[in-house]
């Protein structure tokens, strides 16, 4: 069921805060009204739905205008401001309705000089539906029942034993003016309708309040849900709420980064030392895992979408792994993932000559992938792409499974997918942000949640690449993860436990689909002079100091031959490594082994691609070097505490943004391995030959 979210105080609240003009207040309720629906994602699911409010603005010459405030591209309804409402001369927009044809793009650049504000977003491609009917409000949903519904083989039939003729049917069209005009018509013959059901598609409501509109919304869904329930014997679905499935990590280890590598060759350089750029997230869970175990999966996986925009998410077809492809290892993945890139190059062939060329055509893979047994996983070009193709790959689950059992799940066919997938507008969009150069690659960084743990997390993180913090701190890890971001994976770890670093790289790929780069940056200084320190003292700092980052190395190590294109290890060293420092013995020795080991790794890393570096840094403000411990240094040297901290060739104090940055350089050095770049602000006695 859906949840009424309306609440009569909230709603005045927003209109009071809105100040007195009564454009101002109608808008802030159109505000309220699309949050709580953007709230439940099993009404919009990533920009599947939009909203609407026809009002009056006083122009430059003070003449009451006619305006229709309708959502603007890049704004989710969860999260809607005033400023994601762009206000357009309605009286414009309902000219439009004369024109026998108008393509997209004259459409668009109708609508954006016809804004109130010249650097508003792009109002929605629905806009011209919106205004060409005649309610204030509008609001339009791509509910998880209504898919299901509006995928039937034979939806009127099931649409007036639901509603009798309470809601008008449209017929599939792909959005734009031809859908708008066919929807006015549709309601011209229907005026006293309470919706509108656009078939393999969505739906409408509308009313004279925010209110009426909004109480429709929930209580058709809920009509829709009731009925589909009756024909599920009773089953209702629980909701799409992101299922992440991590706790599945040793079977998501020997599959994800196979098919990560499989995936990521088909989409950038074929180079086993380029990056793969190619980010997943897995979902599973009951209702998944019981769907996954359906006879006819194959045939599902080719059906389509359940709602037109769906396909640019998730393409048209999922990849499916079954039991027998995963019995065969690596062979059976990658031959399914080239099996589906042929099928995919000749579907575009064929396309292409259909509509007569002009169209380019995108990355041939799959991005979603159905794997029995374990779940199904979201891909995409970085973190927020995987998840959105996730969070639809599970609604699509629950349309299919809904759909199925009341009568069957005919999306739109093949030509119509084509034309969606390839619609110039949404080409339009997806191009517009160039790619940031990690985007799509998945650093962990372990000692994540100190100084220069978290810098260089952020820094990564900053350059587009899906990161995950491991710290054995569980509260400084989640906090640091959370400064991040959403998309920034928590793993708690103390890497100084045997098994632990495999458990940690474990969650990561299951978490993302594998690993790109390790900063295996974790590490604590033990003092005391070296005759006087107790073994168990020395063995422990070797523990973390050395053998930690070698367990790092070696999970790190089976994730990149799996995914078999390349990889990085970036090592946290020390000065300490090759410059001595009194009292500093039980730290100096194995950051020595420590430094080593990249020339050791990277010399039998090489032929497989994966490069290893390091970075000697001295004297950073972190855990190791506190204020107090910082205060006494500087007291027995006899100087200030910012002379000490700046004591060196640049006389300048070297923080720990210093230090991410020169992990990023050497992330970016594609023809360098075995080297150590020295971070300390210049110290004659620790450079390095
Ligand atoms: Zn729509």
């Amino acid at each position: 069921m859906r949840q009424n979210r309306w609440n009569d105080k909230e709603a005045q609240a927003r209109v009071e805060a809105a100040g007195t003009n009564p454009a101002d207040r109608t808008l802030a309720l159109r505000v309220y009204s699309s949050r709580i629906i953007g709230a439940d994602p099993d009404l919009v699911m990533h920009g599947g739905g939009n909203t609407s409010v026809k009002t009056e603005r006083e122009d430059l010459f003070g003449v009451l205008q006619p305006v229709l405030h309708v959502k603007g591209s890049g704004w989710d309804l969860d999260t809607l401001e005033a400023a994601g409402l762009p206000g357009v001369r309605l009286d414009a927009l309902l000219e439009m309705r004369q024109l026998d044809a108008l393509s997209d793009e004259d459409m668009v650049n109708m609508q954006r000089s016809n804004l109130l504000d010249s650097s508003a977003p792009n109002p929605s491609v629905e806009t011209l539906l919106h205004a060409f009917l005649p309610h204030t409000f509008v609001d339009h949903t791509h509910a998880t029942a209504f898919l299901a519904l509006a995928n039937l083989p034979e939806p009127e039939a099931a649409i007036r034993e639901i509603f009798g003729d309470r809601l008008a049917v449209v017929p599939y069209i792909m959005p734009g003016f031809a859908l708008a005009k066919k929807a006015a018509e549709v309601f011209d013959a229907h005026p006293d309708c309470e919706g509108i059901i656009l078939l393999k598609h969505g739906h409408f409501t509308f009313g004279a309040t925010a209110k009426e509109s909004y109480d429709k919304v929930i209580a058709h869904t809920n009509l829709v849900e009731d009925w589909l329930a009756a024909k599920n014997a009773g089953r209702r679905f629980a909701g799409t709420v992101k299922r992440n499935r991590t706790a599945s990590a040793p079977e998501a280890a020997a599959i994800l980064p196979v098919l990560r590598g499989a995936i990521g060759r088909l989409r950038g350089d074929h180079h086993r030392a380029a990056p793969l750029p190619v980010v997943m997230d897995m979902r599973g869970g009951e209702v998944i895992d019981a769907f996954l175990g359906r006879p006819d999966l194959q045939d599902l996986a080719r059906r389509g979408v359940a709602s037109p925009d769906h396909v640019i998410r998730t393409k048209g077809r999922m990849l499916v792994l079954g039991k027998d492809d995963l019995a065969q290892g690596r062979a059976g993945i990658e031959a399914r993932v080239e099996e589906y890139a042929e099928a995919y190059r000749a579907m575009f062939k064929a396309q292409f000559d259909r509509v007569g060329g002009g169209k380019v055509m995108l990355e041939p893979h799959p991005c979603v992938a159905w794997i029995e047994g374990l779940g199904i996983v979201g891909i995409g070009k970085d973190a927020s792409a995987a998840s959105a193709a996730a969070d639809i790959a599970e609604q699509t689950v629950e349309v299919m499974t809904l759909g199925e059992a009341a009568g069957g799940f005919r999306p739109i066919g093949p030509d119509d997918l084509f034309d969606m997938e390839y619609w110039s507008l949404e080409q339009a969009k997806l191009s517009k942000a160039a790619a940031k150069p990690f985007a799509g690659q998945v650093v962990a960084v372990t000692g994540g949640a100190g100084a220069i743990g978290l810098a260089t997390a952020k820094a990564f993180a900053r350059e587009g690449a899906a990161v995950a913090l491991i710290d054995f701190n569980p509260e400084a890890c989640k906090a640091a993860a959370a400064s991040i971001g959403p998309n920034c994976l928590a793993v708690v770890a103390d890497l100084t436990a045997s098994g632990a670093a495999d458990k940690a790289v474990g969650e990561i790929v299951a978490r993302f689909g594998g690993l790109d780069v390790l900063v295996s940056n974790a590490g604590a200084a033990v003092q005391g002079m070296l005759l006087d320190l107790d073994e168990a003292t020395l063995r422990a700092s070797f523990e973390l100091n050395f053998f930690s980052h070698l367990a790092m190395a070696k999970a790190a190590a089976k994730v990149f031959s799996a995914q078999d294109h390349g990889g990085q290890m970036l090592f946290n060293v020390s000065k300490q490594a090759v410059n001595p420092g009194k009292g500093f013995g039980a730290y100096g020795l194995p950051k020595a082994a420590t430094f080593f080991l990249v020339r050791q790794l990277a010399l039998e890393l090489g032929g497989s691609g994966i490069r290893v570096n390091g970075v000697n840094a001295d004297r950073i403000r972190s855990g190791l070097l506190t204020d107090d411990f910082i205060q006494s240094r500087a007291e027995a040297r006899g100087v200030s505490a910012s002379d000490y901290m700046a004591g060196n060739l640049l006389k300048r104090e070297v923080e720990a943004t210093h230090v991410a940055d020169a992990f990023l350089a050497l992330a970016r050095s594609e023809r360098t391995t075995a080297h150590v770049i020295t971070v300390d602000g210049g110290n004659i006695e620790a450079a390095l030959r």
